[in-house]
C-alpha cells in the first residue's frame, strides 16, 4: 500500500465513525447464517425484537433497539 493510499484509508475511517453492535455480530457469523440473518433484518415484516429473540437462542446477544436503530440507519454503520 501506498503512503498516499495509507493516508486517505486513515482520513476516511475517521470521518466512519465506529460500526454498531449489528454489524459487528453479523461481521463475525459465517456466510450462510450471515446471510440468512441478513434477510430477516432486511424484511421490515418481522419484528427487531423477535430476531433477537432468534438471534439469543443461537448465542448472539443484540439489544432489540440496537437492531432497531441500525435498520432505520440511525447508527454510525457505513451507508451503502
Ligand atoms: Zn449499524
Amino acid at each position: 500500500m501506498s503512503e498516499f493510499l495509507a493516508r486517505a484509508l486513515k482520513k476516511q475511517e475517521g470521518r466512519q465513525g465506529p460500526r454498531c453492535g449489528v454489524s459487528i455480530a453479523i461481521e463475525r457469523m459465517d456466510a450462510v447464517y450471515r446471510e440468512q440473518v441478513m434477510a430477516a433484518i432486511n424484511d421490515n415484516a418481522i419484528r427487531s425484537t423477535v430476531i433477537c429473540e432468534v438471534l439469543r437462542e443461537d448465542g448472539i446477544d443484540i439489544r432489540p433497539e440496537t437492531l432497531q436503530r441500525h435498520r432505520s440507519g440511525r447508527c454510525a454503520c457505513p451507508r451503502t
